[in-house]
């Protein structure tokens, strides 16, 4: 039985490596997601033969199942791609919350004096499991605006926050040191737990989905722990491939935000700057405008025409009538591509995955690096619902939020077509020159209706 429960484990093992692999690319995504779950089922049947539970046990077992099966299948059905970031959230809160119960049940399993290599591993779940729970909460309470999405902040936060980590590693040592009673894994999770919040309390804005992706490496380490704990390998494993992708990808995000993780974590983010959302529009300069018909005609004679999607289309729901618009062009001759930003939209392969779900073949999906330099080449760049990612304050501005953010460089295009709603800024807040640029035509509206009006006007021209 042992023989064959480990054969399941190291099945899984597979099935999770594989499913990681799958995912790198937004072709493999989908299958990726399948073949990581069927590894988590293999994982779970092979667990069952392992426990040893009374009728209630297994009574609370089963109903815990069924609730978390039902919430989560309706929670991931229902959530909107837009707020997915905070679902992500609230799904790894619980998940390091867990970690730090189970490490905490496990250690009262074993009494007052449990051995180093059940306490260590034990300690070290409760403590950053319940830092990513209460982190967690924070962050999914910021991004579903129950809370201020902005840094809170204070003075001395950095040395209040320095203190409270202090203080954990002290208690920490004093517990496996001295002794290891239910008061002190109790105490210690207190102050985790504090800790938790006070560390996402002073991270905002942009800075949000980093921090998620950091949590999310955190309960991947704090299920790790409890995997030595119970001696459980698939544990081990799932916890550690969470721990290390979800590392990798918050160096990832933080580097295409052209901050240092340090800056992200430490920095109080996402504060409104002077000149920033509560100045913009508001100085009175003129911008051009044109028609539907006009803009037709010039999408319709171009030789070369660029997509900039952003969190707008999105918002709008407006991946079908991009898709729509850019066949339309391409069977005149036009060549079409997309530039897709690493932080346009509210997550990681937002964009990806909402132009993959229109059927957008993957081929016209280019990276920011593979196609900034063919910007200088294109007739017209067509941002639609984008903001951020093209503001060239991130090159020009050295005191601006989003300083040293690598951009989209469609302010070289010969022609700029903006497609919002208003002069309102994006997430970052702040005011945007290319909107003034004389290069730039707006183009007012929802974007969905917008692209819909550039159809019918392409097919007019
Ligand atoms: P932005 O948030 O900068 O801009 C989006 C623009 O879309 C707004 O200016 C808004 O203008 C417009 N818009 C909103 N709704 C509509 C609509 N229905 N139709 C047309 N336009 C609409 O988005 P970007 O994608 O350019 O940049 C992403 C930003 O989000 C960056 O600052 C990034 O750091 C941050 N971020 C990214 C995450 C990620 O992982 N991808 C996660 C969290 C934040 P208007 O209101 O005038 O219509």
């Amino acid at each position: 039985m042992t023989v064959a429960i480990t054969l399941a484990y190291l099945a899984a093992a597979v099935l999770f490596i594989l499913g990681l692999k799958q995912l790198s690319s937004p072709k493999g995504a989908r299958n990726g997601n399948f073949t990581a779950a069927a590894g988590m089922v293999i994982a779970l049947i092979a667990t069952i033969p392992l426990l040893r539970f009374t009728a209630a046990g297994a009574a609370i077992i089963g109903i815990g199942v069924v609730i978390g099966g039902i919430v989560g299948t309706v929670g991931a059905r229902m959530v909107k791609m837009t707020a997915i970031p905070q679902m992500v959230a609230l799904f790894n809160g619980v998940g390091g919350g867990a970690a730090a119960l189970v490490a905490v049940a496990e250690l009262l399993h074993f009494g007052n004096h449990p051995a180093f290599t059940v306490a260590f591993p034990s300690v070290f779940s409760i403590v950053i499991g319940s830092i990513s729970f209460a982190g967690s909460m924070v962050a999914f309470a910021k991004l579903q605006e129950l809370m201020t999405g902005t840094p809170i902040t204070y003075p001395s936060q950095q040395l209040v926050n320095g203190l409270l980590a202090a203080a954990i590693v002290g208690f920490v040592i004093a517990v496996l040191a001295i002794a290891s009673v239910p008061f002190s894994y109790l105490s210690l999770m207190i102050l985790a737990l504090v800790l938790g919040v006070a560390f996402v309390l002073p991270i905002g804005g942009a800075d949000m989905p980093v921090v998620i992706s950091l949590l999310n490496a955190f309960t991947g380490l704090a299920v790790a722990a409890s995997g030595f704990t119970l001696n459980n390998f698939a544990l081990i494993v799932a916890g550690t491939l969470v721990g290390a992708s979800g590392s990798l990808l918050t160096k990832l995000m933080s580097d295409a935000m052209g901050r240092s993780l340090a800056n992200v974590l430490f920095g109080a983010f996402g504060q409104l700057h002077k000149g920033g959302a509560a100045a913009a529009g508001k100085e009175g300069r003129s911008v051009r405008s044109a028609s539907a018909e006009d803009l037709g005609t010039l999408l319709a004679y171009s030789r070369r025409v660029i997509i900039v999607p952003g969190y707008g289309l999105a918002v709008a729901q407006a991946q079908h009538a991009v898709r729509e618009l850019a066949e339309l062009l391409e069977k005149r001759g036009v060549e079409v591509s997309y530039a897709i930003h690493p932080v346009a939209g509210r997550m990681p392969g937002h964009m990806n995955v909402l132009l993959a779900e229109a059927n957008v073949p993957y081929e016209q999906l280019k990276e920011m690096d593979e196609i900034n330099d063919e910007f200088k080449n294109a007739d017209v760049v067509l941002v639609v619902g984008a903001n951020d990612v093209v503001n060239p304050a991130a090159r020009s501005s050295p005191g601006s939020p989003i300083y040293g953010m690598p951009i989209l460089n469609a302010d070289q295009a010969k022609n700029i077509v903006f497609m919002k709603r208003s002069m309102r800024p994006g997430f970052a807040g702040i005011d945007n020159e290319l909107l003034y640029d004389p290069k730039t035509i707006m183009f007012f509206g929802d974007a969905k209706d917008s692209l819909t009006k550039l159809v019918n006007a392409v097919k007019a021209a």
